[in-house]
C-alpha cells in the first residue's frame, strides 16, 4: 500500500552532554522515511534550498525504500535548520535555534504519480503546509500528523483545522500539555480526540508510549537501552515504523481495519523498536547500517520481553 510523508528535510546541530555534532542531516521527514524504509516503500515530499548537500541526497537515496521523486531543490533558497541541545538525562531537550528558509515559501509539489497514495504521514512542519499537502490527496485511506510546540504556539488555529481532517495524532507528552491544558496524558488525547482523530498517541520517551482510540487505551514501553548517543528522530523514526507497519499490513489484509486499534497497536512496537537504533549513533548512521536481521532480532527480544 503507498505510504507518503510529507515534512522537513533539514540539517542539524546536536549537542548531548558527551558530543556535539553540526550540519548533520536530520529533519522530520528523514528520519520518519529511513525508519518506515524497513517495512516498504515510502514516497517522500519535501523542499530543500540549493545548500543541500549531494551527499545528504546520496545517504537518503540509498534507502531502498525511499522514493526521492517529490524532494524539490529550490534555487536560491536555503534548508531548513534546527540546533537543539539535550540534558543531562537526554530525555528533555531545548532548541537552540530554528531557521525555517524554505519552509517560509510555497509548498512542495506532490508529484502527480504519488497522487493516488493511500497512506499519508503528516510529519513535523507549518500545520498549513499540512493542510494544503492533504487536500492533494484525495484517495487517502488514513491520514496521521505529528505537530510540536513551535507550532502549537504560533499555529494553532491551523492546526485545529488540520486535527479535524485527520485520522490519528502523534506527539510528545509536552506538546499534549501544552496543546490541551491537561497534565495527564490520557485526558490529554481524550480531549484531542473530540477535535476529530479517531487515535492519539503521547510518546514519552523513556517511558514509551500511550495509545488512546476509539475502541480503546494500550501502553507500550519504550525498549530498554544504555545506548542513548542522540535521541534526535527518534519520535519520527517511531512513526515511520509504525505507518511503515500499518501500510505493510494493509497491503496483505483488508484496508478497512488498517486503523483498528490491535493493528495500530502492533504499529506501536514496530515504531518502538526501529527508535531504538536511531538513538545509537547521531543522524542516521545507525539506521545505515542496520541489517533485517538485526531488526527482526530485536523485534523478536523485544516481544519476549512484553510477554509474563
Ligand atoms: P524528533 O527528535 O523526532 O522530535 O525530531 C527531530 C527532527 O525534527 C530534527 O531532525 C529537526 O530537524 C526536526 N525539527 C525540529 N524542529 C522542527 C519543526 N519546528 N518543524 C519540523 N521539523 C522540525
Amino acid at each position: 500500500m503507498s505510504l507518503i510523508v510529507t515534512g522537513t528535510i533539514g540539517i542539524d546541530s546536536v549537542r548531548t552532554p558527551h558530543q556535539q555534532r553540526d550540519n548533520v542531516l536530520g529533519g522530520s521527514c528523514t528520519y520518519f522515511a529511513a525508519g518506515a524504509s524497513f517495512h516498504g516503500p515510502v514516497r517522500v515530499v519535501a523542499a530543500v534550498g540549493d545548500d543541500f548537500p549531494n551527499q545528504f541526497r546520496d545517504a537518503l537515496g540509498r534507502y531502498p525504500g525511499i522514493d526521492l521523486a517529490g524532494l524539490e531543490v529550490r534555487a536560491g533558497a536555503k534548508t531548513f535548520r534546527w540546533g537543539g541541545r539535550y540534558a543531562q538525562n537526554m530525555n528533555s531537550r531545548e532548541t537552540l535555534f530554528t531557521e525555517l528558509g524554505v519552509l517560509t515559501e510555497a509548498p512542495p509539489a506532490i508529484p502527480p504519480p504519488f497522487r493516488d497514495s493511500r497512506y499519508v504521514f503528516l510529519a513535523n512542519t507549518h500545520p498549513s503546509v499540512q493542510l494544503q499537502l492533504l487536500e492533494q490527496l484525495p484517495r487517502r485511506t488514513m491520514a496521521v500528523a505529528d505537530t510540536m510546540d513551535l507550532w502549537i504556539r504560533t499555529a494553532r488555529a491551523d492546526l485545529t483545522r488540520l486535527l479535524s481532517r485527520t485520522d490519528g495524532l502523534v506527539l510528545n507528552y509536552d506538546e499534549a500539555e501544552l496543546l490541551t491544558g491537561k497534565a495527564n496524558a490520557i485526558a490529554a488525547a481524550r480531549s484531542i480526540l473530540g477535535t476529530g482523530p479517531t487515535f492519539v498517541i503521547v510518546k514519552k520517551g523513556e517511558h514509551g508510549s500511550v495509545l488512546v482510540h476509539r475502541e480503546g487505551l494500550g501502553a507500550m514501553p519504550a525498549y530498554p537501552t544504555e545506548n542513548v548517543v542522540d535521541p534526535t528522530g527518534a519520535g519520527d523514526c517511531f512513526a515511520g515504523g509504525l505507518m511503515g507497519y500499518i501500510a505493510a499490513t494493509a497491503a496483505h489484509d483488508n484496508s478497512a481495519r488498517s486503523w483498528s486499534f490491535q493493528t495500530i497497536r502492533a504499529a506501536l512496537a514496530h515504531g518502538t523498536v526501529i527508535s531504538s537504533f536511531v538513538i545509537e549513533s547521531f543522524g542516521l548512521d545507525r539506521l545505515a547500517s542496520l541489517t533485517s536481521e538485526e531488526l527482526s532480532e530485536r523485534q523478536a527480544e523485544f516481544a519476549s520481553m512484553l510477554r509474563f
